[in-house]
């Protein structure tokens, strides 16, 4: 008997039974035309899909045959996301879903957005591919449902595999036009330096997206293309798509300004999200920023451990010291200043504000305020006082969005005003109105530099155990973590756009603090553990896990560990 009819056996045998008797189907079977693991099966019907461990595994012709294609590593990503895809979909196609109790009958694969990333729940190498996938073994209440069972493992993985992953049943326009778009992409982001850019949004961009919870396009009929002013316009060259014209915002400080509702917070959303690859028809294909680009903002009640905001703040009242700040409950104005310094210490070179989620009082301290309060009753040293110190001294680029503060004229480099979704060159305009203005208010920030300091943790203060003492990391939405008896509030880091994200930092936190012992460094710490994960994938994190973890930066993740109340630094 082989393989197969073993596991059909052991179905039959098994039907009606209680659920616990599914854990007879652990092993790895041979079909026809791949290999199908069953690893770890959850102990019953409504365990979430990242608890079980099913793979497929199968011969990969794809490189041999377009063996040209496949020579980088933005390839390489590429095409893995777009088996991810087709997998996914090919789920929700060949498969009838949820049937029985609780995720019974459900196959499906942890779901791709709108960026091409890479991700483990497709790996591949020169031989064979491997799919990490679910399958909610089917069950009415606890009683296990052979029929159904049977159907599932050899119809329905049959058709989902064939449909997603054999080579002619592919649509291989599409993974080509993937991966050309990602390579495009790639090489956008590598000619921004050389130009000394921050961020290029190509012409014919659609950046509105389709609602608040919907990353996919503004329908092509009601979104405004991009058409950059032509001051701002730059030519680049990419591999697939030719030479291409588009906005290129130069490094220094840039401005968005304009009336509210005319596009200023889309355009930052697209170059916030221009540090990902996006797939094609997202309509940001080609908007690309610097990849160490971050969106700073307030966010009062965060954690802060240690952190020398006294460039930003100082003389708080009864003392409290600010070279060493830290607290369980941020303001808004401490909030953003701890963010930018942690920022800064973990190597972005470009900050991105937008005046709706920035505290005013962190931002700006206007003439008339100036005159009523005295410096000396004043903790803040407004941003506009920094913000050309943070460029000129560590080369660090800043776009704001702005609409109501006009005194940012004066110390910016670039103004573009959106006007009914078009940008327009508002620089000259903008700066003449900043030299015949003659009260103005005066600048405070000479005091202060920017110190950054090393952040040392102390050993064993990140603990997984929670109050039952069960290890207990996990994540159900992108701007959470469950971490122990903490809880990690990522709801600032507006950058993560997918749960795998989250449920790789998450690792990642537990993997970094296995090391902590008083001595090394989080940046050390850090940088070691993206470069192993560069060299040796995300299974470095946990080769245990069903796929469910997607890259992230190290930017973020310095942001995520910074934002862990069990944090403690030396
Ligand atoms: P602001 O920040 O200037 O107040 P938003 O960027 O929030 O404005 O945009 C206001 C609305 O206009 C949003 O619903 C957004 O989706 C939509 N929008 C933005 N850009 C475009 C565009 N190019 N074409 C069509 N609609 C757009
Ligand atoms: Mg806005």
């Amino acid at each position: 008997m082989n393989r197969i009819e073993i596991l059909k056996k052991k179905i039959e045998s098994i039907n009606q039974r209680d659920y616990g008797a599914y854990q007879s189907l652990k092993g790895k079977y041979d079909y026809p035309q791949f290999k199908l693991m069953i690893d770890q099966i959850p102990k019953d019907p409504y365990a979430p899909p990242h608890t079980g461990r099913y793979r497929i595994i199968i011969k990969n012709n794809f490189f041999q045959h377009f063996d040209k294609i496949f020579n980088s590593k933005t390839s390489e990503i590429a095409f893995r996301d777009f088996l991810a895809r087709t997998f996914y979909n090919a789920s929700i196609k060949h498969s009838k879903g949820r049937r029985g109790t609780g995720n019974s009958g459900l196959i499906t694969i942890a779901k791709p957005g709108q960026a091409i990333l890479d991700r483990n729940s497709v790996i591949a190498d020169k031989k064979k591919i491997e799919v990490r996938f679910f399958i909610g073994l089917p069950a009415n209440g606890r009683k296990i449902d052979a029929n159904t069972c049977m159907f599932m493992l050899f119809e329905e993985i049959n058709e989902i595999t064939a449909h997603a992953l054999f080579l002619e049943n592919l649509d291989i326009d599409a993974l080509l036009k993937h991966i050309k778009t990602a390579e495009d992409a790639e090489a956008i982001r590598s000619s921004l330096e050389s130009l000394s850019l921050t961020t290029f949004i190509a012409n014919n961009a659609i950046l509105p997206r389709r609602s608040g919870i919907s990353d996919k396009p503004l329908a092509k009929n009601q979104a405004i293309p991009f058409k950059s002013p032509e001051s701002l316009e730059v030519e680049l060259d990419t591999p697939y798509s030719g030479k291409i014209k588009g906005m290129g915002i130069p490094k220094g400080i840039t401005l968005i300004v304009g009336g509210g509702y005319h596009g200023k917070s889309t355009l930052l959303n697209a170059i916030e999200m221009g540090i990902y690859n996006h797939i094609p028809q997202d309509g940001r294909e080609k908007c690309i920023s610097n990849f160490s680009t971050i969106k700073i903002r307030s966010y009062s009640g965060r954690y802060i451990e240690k952190v020398d905001i006294s460039a930003f703040i100082n003389n708080l009242p009864l003392q409290k010291n600010t070279t060493r700040f830290s607290t369980q409950n941020a303001s808004g104005s401490t909030s953003q200043a701890a963010s930018i310094i942690e920022a800064i210490g973990a190597g972005t070179n470009v900050l991105l504000m937008d005046e709706d989620t920035c505290a005013t009082n962190f931002m700006i301290r206007d003439q008339k305020m100036q005159k009523l309060i005295n410096k000396d009753d004043e903790p803040i040293t407004p941003f506009i006082d920094k913000v050309e110190y943070l460029y000129k001294n560590k080369g660090i680029s800043t776009i704001l969005v702005l609409g109501g503060i006009g005194d940012y004229f004066d110390v910016s480099n670039h103004i573009i005003q959106m006007k009914n979704y078009v940008p327009i060159d508002a620089t000259a305009k903008a700066h003449e109105i900043s030299h015949t203005t003659i009260n103005k208010r005066v600048h405070e920030g000479k005091e202060h530099p920017i110190n950054l300091k090393e952040r040392i943790p102390v050993k064993d203060c990140i603990n997984p155990y929670n109050r039952y003492n069960k290890k207990s990391i996990y994540s159900t939405e992108i701007n959470r973590i469950h971490f122990g008896k903490t809880m990690i509030d990522l709801n600032d880091l507006e950058q993560l756009i997918e749960l795998s994200q989250t449920k790789a930092i998450a690792e990642a936190i537990l993997t970094m603090s296995r090391s902590f012992d008083g001595k090394k460094s989080l940046k050390e710490m850090i940088q070691r553990l993206m470069a192993d994960i560069d060299n040796n994938g995300l299974d470095t994190l946990n080769d245990k896990t069903n796929g469910y973890f997607a890259e992230f930066r190290g930017i973020d993740l310095a942001f995520a560990v910074n934002r862990c109340r069990d944090l403690k630094l030396i």
